[in-house]
């Protein structure tokens, strides 16, 4: 059997953004021939991890067969993209296919890089050290929150880019909640090193935070400083203050990993990346800016927003427009404004919903002031945004853009 193969759109991914595009595109009209190339048999629905790690919600809750979620109609190839040959129109994979295409959407998501902070790796899951930031690691949030005794609850944010720029917070502040409500906050230090800054990259959520959270609860943060060690066995993180390049020693009795992440290897080894490593592409019209029959959408594209699922659920209707259009031999037709939210849970039952496009202003949805924090707010993160995520986003269908 040959291993040479080839479609008319091949869609590298089956995330959020890669099944949701794949969905949409076959429903497009003189579309009949979409491949997904995509490895894993699982898809995760990664925003619930926030209410996982935090008790909410199973992490079963999280996961459903990749199977069932590959579009109708569309070919999933179970494989994982491996090189690029973009000037021939086609891509080889791990197992050696070899795939050419009329038109190419690069969706992998981002890597997460565990092992750049020394001693992680070995450290995960044990002694007080856990991460939202993967489905094996998720459980052991939860298991360290419900187990603190008092001492140092610490939590990080590497330096940017990262998936979900508020989800390093938000497990903080469901967990200075939990400690409140156990009767334990005053004998727990509640502290948060972040890499930026500033709390939040949106002026007007940041100053909601510090003024309606971060302050009031005590919470203490040191800004532009990185996690660059973890010692399991004596407790110790190592931190290094990004201003000074000094580093030093905080004890912790339980500490939430935020891990560096980048864009995967072979996305920053192929002829499609930017100097960063992400796909290279405008950022109105998602197309590449060497390559016009290649489009990024998500976490792996250069898109100089925050690497959300609803900016996916943004992102993906001018995608669908502008390759469409590229298609039938015309000029892109929409342009992305950079949209993207982020629900920031800031206790059990509390939300401010933040909105905001590449200019950081708000966009907001709701008629009312979103930079509050609501119960409102916060049921439509427990409850409604996984309806949207699941029979949505990943079926390509339109719903309204905020959260996921
Ligand atoms: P993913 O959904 O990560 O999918 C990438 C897919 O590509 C995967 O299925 C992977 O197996 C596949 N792949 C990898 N390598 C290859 C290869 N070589 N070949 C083919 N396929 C490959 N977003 C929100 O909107 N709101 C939130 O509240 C929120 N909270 C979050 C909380 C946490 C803890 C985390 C981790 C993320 C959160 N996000 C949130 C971010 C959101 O999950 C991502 O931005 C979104 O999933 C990006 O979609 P994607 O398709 O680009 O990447």
């Amino acid at each position: 059997m040959s291993n040479k193969i080839h479609h008319q759109i091949v869609v590298v991914g089956g995330g959020a953004a890669g099944l949701g595009i794949a969905a949409r595109l076959l429903r497009a009209s003189g579309i009949r021939d979409v491949a997904i190339i995509e490895p894993s048999d699982k898809h995760y629905y990664q925003p619930l991890w926030t209410l996982v790690g935090g008790g909410v919600v199973a992490r079963e809750a999280s996961v459903r067969p990749m199977a069932g979620l590959i579009p109708k109609g569309a070919q999933w190839i179970q494989d994982a993209a491996a090189k690029f040959f973009p000037e021939e129109n086609r891509l080889t994979t791990r197992d050696g296919r070899d795939i050419g295409y009329d038109y190419l959407v690069v969706a992998p998501g981002l890597q997460i890089d565990w092992h750049k902070i020394k001693g992680l790796p070995e450290a995960l899951g044990k002694n007080g050290v856990c991460s939202n930031y993967s489905y094996d690691t998720v459980n052991s949030t939860w298991e360290n929150i419900r187990n603190f005794k008092g001492g140092n609850a610490v939590f990080t944010f590497p330096p940017p880019p990262i998936k979900c720029a508020g989800a390093p917070q938000k497990i903080m502040y469901l967990a200075e909640h939990y400690l409140r409500k156990q009767g334990i906050r005053d004998k727990s230090r509640v502290v948060y090193y972040c890499a930026t800054p500033t709390i939040f990259s949106a002026p007007k959520y940041a100053t909601a935070l510090v003024d309606q959270v971060v302050k009031p609860r005590g919470i203490e943060v040191h800004y532009k400083h990185s996690l660059v060690e973890i010692r399991g066995q004596s407790k110790e993180a190592v931190f290094q203050n990004l201003d000074t390049g000094e580093t030093f020693v905080q004890p912790y009795d339980m500490i939430h990993v935020v891990p560096p992440m980048s864009a995967p290897d072979f996305i920053k080894q192929s002829p499609l990346a930017n100097e960063a490593g992400w796909v290279d592409v405008s950022k109105e019209t998602l197309q590449h800016v060497r390559y016009p029959n290649v489009f990024s959408i998500g976490d792996a594209s250069s898109l100089p927003t925050s690497k959300t699922a609803a900016a996916v659920r943004a992102q993906a209707p001018v995608l669908e427009a502008n390759l469409l259009a590229a298609i039938q031999g015309q000029p892109p037709k929409t342009s992305y404004d950079g949209y993207t939210s982020c629900p920031l849970v800031t206790g059990y039952g509390r939300l401010i919903l933040a909105e905001f496009d590449y200019d950081l202003k708000p966009c907001e949805t709701f008629p009312f002031d979103q930079g509050k924090e609501r119960w409102s707010m916060y049921q439509l993160k427990r409850w409604v945004l996984p309806v949207i995520y699941w029979e949505g986003l990943v079926k390509g269908y339109k719903w309204p853009r905020f959260g996921a």
